[in-house]
């Protein structure tokens, strides 16, 4: 919902997301909020700052011989929900390849 007149950005109605057959619904409504410092940090910010802080991290990761990182944390991007699954599936096969 991107009119400027509706508070809320997204409507889930979660029986959807398990096929659900019952009669009664729950929904969620999804609003905007600024961030402030102590709320959950969600997204990515590719600064320099922070980008320079990735690369150290990295460096220290990219010397664990037996663990990947990966996805939004470990590669620190954004990415949906389709992008996570693209990459850990590129993941695998550069493994068993
Ligand atoms: C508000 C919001 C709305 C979104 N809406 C959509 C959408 O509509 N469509 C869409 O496709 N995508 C959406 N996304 C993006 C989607 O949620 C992410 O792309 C996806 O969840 C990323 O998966 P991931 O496995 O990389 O990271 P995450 O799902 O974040 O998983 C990382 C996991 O690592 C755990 N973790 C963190 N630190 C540590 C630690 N030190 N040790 C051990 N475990 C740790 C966390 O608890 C978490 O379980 C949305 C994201 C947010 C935040």
């Amino acid at each position: 919902y991107t009119e400027y007149e509706v508070p809320y950005t997204r409507i889930i109605e979660h029986k959807h997301f398990e096929y659900g057959t019952q009669p009664r619904t729950v929904i969620t409504r999804e609003y905007p909020a600024s961030w402030s410092r102590g709320d959950e940090p969600y997204y990515a910010m590719n600064n320099e700052k922070n980008n320079s802080l990735y690369a150290k991290y990295k460096a220290l990761a990219d010397e664990e011989g037996h663990v990947i990182f990966g996805g939004r944390l470990g590669m620190y991007k954004y990415f949906d929900m389709d992008d996570t699954i693209a990459v850990a599936l590129d993941c695998v096969k550069k493994e068993l390849d």
